[in-house]
């Protein structure tokens, strides 16, 4: 059986985790990092780099290398990556795929299904762009969960049975969130995200840089850029860079540290060294603004969740760079007292999320397990007969949970029999957004019988949906008047009908055993690959393009044939000839 991990899939640093008997941990990649740049490069033959080698050349050769593509996901824009283009996701998916192949090496096993982060105020599209990417790189992904919720998870696991409110204030590379989370009953609810997605270590990191370029020109009265080619300057920056971030995070622990560049560059022909003490107190000067700009979203947070400071029960400070001395100052003045430490905060997140991954595979049970909130996917109703106007409408889709419900949830609706000496109820239960519940997908039904003879209308039925966080249903109908009722459990509904603009064309419908309804969870694992190469394809001489549209149809058939081992054969062998061209 293959292992379950947990991803923190950040905009500028990823880090995997895993749970080992019973305790989340951090998983170093073969070099011994427990942090990996969420960087894609390409080497000049155009093979595809992850992470610290392809941070490296992120200076030297900006088009053959992508950074932040978080920042991107959800928007329709091509990136060009060496001589290719590529959507956000797909880049994603080169960053996941890395991940997984060294979690595998470290666990000497293979790695399948993993639970992946992403920021609390990502929208459900940006959701399903992370899963699929999840996909693509050959993960099931078994639930996205929230950055916020993952970090508290990593510290609440033992003291779930409390009422709190928590702050999580998580200060990354490029981007700064607040949210504040309510636990209740086991139940951790994000009540509020506000953020600035412009504001993170990397803008710290700019201010000493161009400190080190001031300091430059007091000394030899010369811009350290000028009068010098392209490839010079981007290797000197790349050094000022490295410098800067070196210093920041030495200052993290120290009062003062020494700035030091030799050879930075040429003047008259003679080699110019940079050396100088930077201090702490330097540094926050030079960054007073960054770190005081956070309160304005601390703010608008506590606001949006109706709560005062004296409220919190405790911070979290999550992301990097909230290890910078003046940023935890100015959280502990706001919150004295509050702050709870002990993991890394470049750690919490994904360490949370190896968590969640120990909950689905039952390696954490019972008591300890904490609830955690998530959305419905789905629209989840129930067959009616509708009259309005005197005009009686059969088979009528009535919505019980809504796409987008808080789950776990219960909804609870009350229906009358429509016929007198009316014996049972069939209770029909369908996924699905159209009007007519046949066109909506079927995903259960069952007769409930026993119902009291007597007029049309008297007898009522209630009909309870209780969806929970594993995608399980369960529908339960009850005779008001006799309180007999009838239970289902709905579990296997993850099926779709098939768009129409989407995975398989139309004369492949009749070849579905399922009654044009496919797996969905198969079809979604491979519909990336899929959505892939058909637009490489495009671009493809004859040979080479009939090559990939015959493996195409060999995998469409095998969705629909529902053959799972088929299905990963040929994605694989799909990803892998994509991946070449
Ligand atoms: P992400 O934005 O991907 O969530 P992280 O939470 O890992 O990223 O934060 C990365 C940022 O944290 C980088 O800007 C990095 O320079 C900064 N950082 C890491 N360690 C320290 C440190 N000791 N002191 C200050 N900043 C740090
Ligand atoms: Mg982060």
């Amino acid at each position: 059986m293959g292992k379950i991990i947990g991803i923190d899939l950040g905009t500028t640093t990823c880090e995997v985790a895993y749970m080992e008997n019973g305790e989340a941990k951090i998983m170093p990649d073969c070099f011994g990092n427990r942090i990996v740049p969420s960087v894609v490069g390409k080497k000049e033959d155009e093979t595809i780099i992850v992470g610290q080698v392809a941070y490296n050349q992120l200076i030297s050769a900006p088009d053959r290398t992508v950074s932040e593509v978080k920042r991107l996901m959800g928007i329709d824009m091509k990136i060009p990556l060496g001589k290719e283009e590529y959507l956000p996701h797909e880049i994603s998916s080169m960053i996941l795929k890395e991940l997984k192949s060294y979690a595998e090496a470290y666990m000497g096993d293979e790695v399948v299904e993993a639970v992946i982060t992403v920021p609390a105020n990502f929208n459900n599209s940006q959701r399903k762009l992370t899963k699929l990417s999840g996909e693509m790189a050959g993960l099931k992904v078994e639930r996205i969960i929230n950055e916020p919720t993952a970090a508290a998870m990593a510290y609440g696991i033992e003291n779930c049975e409390k009422e709190e409110k928590i702050l999580v204030f998580d200060l990354g590379g490029g981007t700064f969130d607040v949210s504040i989370l309510e636990m209740f009953d086991g139940i951790l609810d994000v009540k509020s995200s506000r953020g600035n997605d412009r504001l993170g270590g990397k803008d710290f990191d700019e201010r000493i840089e161009k400190y080190i370029e001031d300091e430059f020109k007091r000394q030899y009265n010369v811009g350290l850029y000028e009068n010098i080619d392209m490839d010079t300057k981007y290797s000197i920056k790349s050094r000022v860079k490295e410098v800067a971030i070196n210093a920041k995070k030495e200052l993290s622990t120290q009062l003062s540290t020494t700035i030091n560049i030799p050879f930075i560059t040429v003047l008259d022909n003679k080699p110019i060294n940079i050396s100088f003490e930077f201090t702490r107190d330097k540094f926050e000067d030079l960054t007073k603004d960054l770190v005081y700009s956070t309160t304005e979203k601390i703010n608008e947070a506590l606001k949006a969740a109706k709560l005062k400071e004296k409220d919190i029960d405790t911070v979290l400070l999550v992301g990097g760079s909230s290890r910078m001395p003046a940023v935890k100052e100015l959280v502990e003045k706001r919150f004295p007292n509050k702050i709870t430490s002990g993991i890394n905060p470049d750690e919490a997140v994904a360490l949370g999320a190896a968590i969640q991954a120990g909950i689905k595979s039952n390696q954490i049970t019972g008591e300890e397990t904490l609830i955690v909130t998530d959305k419905c996917s789905y629209n989840l109703g129930t067959s009616i007969i509708k009259i309005a106007d005197g005009k009686v409408t059969e088979g009528v889709f009535d919505c019980l949970i809504s796409i987008d419900s808080s789950i776990p949830c219960s909804q609870k609706k009350t229906y009358f029999t429509v016929v007198d000496n009316q014996e049972e109820v069939r209770v029909e239960v369908y996924e699905g957004n159209e009007f007519f519940a046949e066109d909506n997908a079927k995903i259960g039904d069952f007769i409930l019988k026993g119902v009291p003879k007597g007029k049309a209308g008297e007898e009522s039925i209630d009909i309870q949906f209780d969806y929970d966080l594993n995608g399980i249903l369960e529908v339960k109908a009850t005779i008001v008047s006799t309180g007999k009722s009838i239970n289902k459990i709905i579990d296997n509904f993850k099926l779709v009908k098939l768009p129409k603009d989407g995975l398989i064309d139309e004369s492949d419908y009749h070849k579905s055993n399922l009654n044009n309804w496919i797996n969905y969870d198969l079809a979604s694992v491979v519909r990336g690959t899929i959505e892939l190469a058909e637009k490489k394809m495009k671009n493809l001489d004859e040979i080479r393009g009939s090559e990939i549209k015959s493996m195409v149809d060999k995998l469409k058939t095998a969705v629909i044939d529902s053959d799972e081992e088929t299905v990963e054969k040929y994605d694989e062998e799909l990803t892998d000839l994509l991946f070449e061209i």
